[in-house]
């Protein structure tokens, strides 16, 4: 690889490492492609399926940031990969958007049920989707995708790897930073150490629930440094959270 090749490749995952990633599984090709062109002028990096199963195969290897199902797919029809993908516990909150056609009232209100995030009939518009697409991110994780996020009296600069508590600046190790990263785009809700260690070290990594604990302890610590109360809540036999502010 010559070394010009070589950086466009690591300009490449650079780029595609900030960007929000969404998975669009549809079967009718010329969708794909003007979901592809819109999404990606939005700032998402796309990947696709043509099928449920594939849909499934791609997130277990890949987790996506948002899921762009279609109801009427070969295979597992869009249901099915949502009723599948909501009894996992890796992707029970990944938020998920799905494409119905417009007879299909009654199936529609089945979808819901089923844990989809919000649904958008067919034939739509690309303003409308985006729309949705905004307000499902913004309702489920806020902080993703912005270089500063706060909450309550704690801010995190992403850019500058800088985390600020009231005006103070806190020193994090690189694990208690993306902790406090991943707690800070879903305040108030609870993590299971089991989700922690898939979203913080990866789900391919063999770490022991307990490091997670301990992590939660130097960040817990770091946190307070200034004498200020505990921002996460523990909970018993369920895991953590970060107090919304
Ligand atoms: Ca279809």
């Amino acid at each position: 690889m010559s070394s010009q090749t070589t950086e466009l490749v690591r300009n490449a995952q650079r780029s595609s490492a900030n960007r929000p990633y969404a998975l669009v599984v549809e079967d009718e090709a010329p969708l794909i492609e003007l979901l592809r062109y819109n999404l990606e002028a939005e700032g998402y990096e796309i990947l696709s399926a043509r099928d449920g199963e594939e849909a499934l195969l791609m997130i277990e290897e890949r987790q996506p940031d948002i899921v762009i199902l279609d109801w009427m797919l070969p295979n597992l029809n869009g249901i099915e990969v949502c009723r599948r993908l909501r009894s996992r516990s890796a992707t029970r909150n990944l938020p998920i958007i799905m494409l119905t056609a417009k007879t299909e009232e009654v199936d529609r209100i089945r979808g819901l049920d089923t844990g989809a995030d919000d649904y958008v009939m067919k034939p739509f518009s690309m303003t409308e989707l985006k729309a949705r697409i905004r307000a499902v991110m913004r309702r489920i994780r806020p902080g993703l995708a912005e270089d500063r996020v706060q909450v309550g009296d704690i801010s995190i600069d992403r850019t500058q790897h800088r985390v600020v508590r009231n005006d103070v600046e806190i020193h994090l190790g690189p694990t208690e930073f993306r902790l406090l990263d991943y707690l800070i785009q879903h305040p108030g809700r609870v993590f299971s150490r089991e989700q922690l260690l898939d979203a913080v070290w990866g789900s391919d990594v063999y770490v022991e629930a307990r490091t997670v604990d301990v992590h939660i302890g130097r960040l817990r610590k770091a946190l307070a440094r200034g004498g200020e109360t505990d921002p996460i809540r523990t909970v018993r036999s369920a895991g953590y959270s970060l107090n919304a502010g």
